[in-house]
């Protein structure tokens, strides 16, 4: 049997997989055998520091041959310098917890929101339509999205779906424990929001005792040019939860909040989180996307990005509209909903890969160490690709 026949065979069918098998990468190319492809995806947000990072991978197996892992029922020093490192980024005088995903980063945001409304049952959780929050049974509630909630009823009760922010300021009530968003709407279309009004939201919650939850799964760990996209817009969030990028592919995720002493020990906890060796990956990645951000060449390749962006748009204006997003977590507005599709295929010919987001959005989320060859290389590409589609 071949891959394939043996995936179909034995591997449940929730993924639509496109037809290759990447053996190998270096930077943000990635390869299947002789083909090379510039990857503007980075394996969803993931792979920060790119592929077949030397560093990373050194860190990996020093810490594979030391130990990795012995459960958090003994002392994790990794564990316990990564949440310092962390803290000391964001600039919350928070505390953290560690799991292994977005989802559960998520989950932890909510039962976190459930202990602290507990005693004035407060228990209700708002997040905006269209956002993406995981796929577990209470983050897919919390997911703005109809049609991902078939087919798994029922759900657990209290969570909300506001169409905007305004409709959030209506929503919130006196059983309102927490206000959950993304600042960018990774799966919804890298749809930003706005800074003053997430101001003057942030502010009413602080009034009223209501927590503001920034979910900077894809958006945290220097995606936005910042290490956190909350840095970027000036908000002091009360929970922060991360994942996508903080290990370069090493599963991991961390739930950071201000209420520091919010669980007690049996509250919560997680089997894998916070390992020795996913720590160490985090770690590892930190000091690399610290040096990125501090001298500068973040920021460069941002504005590099930024400008093929926008000439692709005047290239094409029949094919997009504008572009969208923030930083390294961008997207090209097509001018109709069925062309997206149409520019992510013609963009897997001619070996550049690009995803999805929202109906009509082709969202770029390269790794953040792409170089300037890398970024030129993939929009010669793109361009190539979109050559060849009739508007
Ligand atoms: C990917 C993502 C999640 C879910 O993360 P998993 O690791 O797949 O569980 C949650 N929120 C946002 C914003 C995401 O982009």
């Amino acid at each position: 049997m071949t891959y394939q026949e043996k995936d179909l065979q034995y591997v449940l069918h929730t993924y639509k997989r496109n037809p290759i098998c990447f053996d190998r990468g270096k930077g943000a190319v990635l390869y299947a055998g002789d083909s090379d492809y510039i990857d503007f995806m980075a394996g969803i947000a993931v792979c920060s520091v790119g592929h077949g990072n030397e560093r990373l991978a050194q860190a990996l197996y020093d810490q594979a041959l030391k130990l990795i892992h012995v459960s958090n029922l003994y002392g994790i020093t990794n564990q316990a310098e990564l949440a310092e490192r962390i803290v000391n980024l964001s600039g919350l005088d928070a505390r953290i917890f560690f799991c292994n995903s977005g989802a559960e980063a998520n989950e932890a945001a909510i039962k976190i929101a459930r202990k602290n409304g507990e005693a004035q049952n407060r228990f209700k959780i708002i997040s905006l339509r269209q956002s993406f929050h995981g796929r577990t049974i209470a983050t897919l509630k919390a997911t703005g999205q109809e049609k991902m909630h078939a087919h798994f009823a029922p759900y657990p009760d209290g969570f909300v779906h506001a169409d905007n922010l305004a409709h959030v300021q209506q929503l919130l009530d006196d059983q309102t424990a927490a206000v959950l968003l993304e600042l960018i709407k990774g799966e919804g279309g890298i749809e930003c929001l706005n800074q003053s009004e997430m101001h003057a939201l942030a502010k009413t919650l602080k009034e009223r005792g209501i927590l503001l939850m920034i979910d900077e799964v894809q958006s945290g760990i220097y995606r936005s040019g910042e290490f956190l996209a909350s840095n970027l817009y000036g908000l002091q969030p009360d929970v922060v939860t991360l994942a996508k990028g903080l290990a370069g592919g090493v599963p991991i995720g961390a739930v950071l909040t201000t209420l520091k002493d919010i669980f007690a020990p049996g509250d919560h906890g997680s089997t894998f989180g916070g390992n020795p060796l996913a720590t160490r990956a985090a770690l590892c990645v930190l000091e690399l996307l610290q040096n990125e951000k501090d001298s500068k060449r973040l920021a460069g390749r941002i504005e590099l990005f930024w400008q093929k962006l926008a000439q692709m748009c005047e290239k094409f204006p029949q094919l997009f509209a504008r572009r969208v997003g923030i930083g390294l977590m961008c997207g090209l507005q097509c001018a109709r909903d069925e062309l997206q599709t149409h520019v992510i295929e013609k963009c897997f010919a001619h070996r550049v890969l690009v995803l999805r987001s929202g109906a009509n959005v082709v969202r770029f989320v390269p790794p953040l160490t792409i170089n300037e060859n890398e970024i030129n290389e993939g929009f010669a590409r793109f361009e190539a690709a979109c050559a060849t589609i009739e508007p």
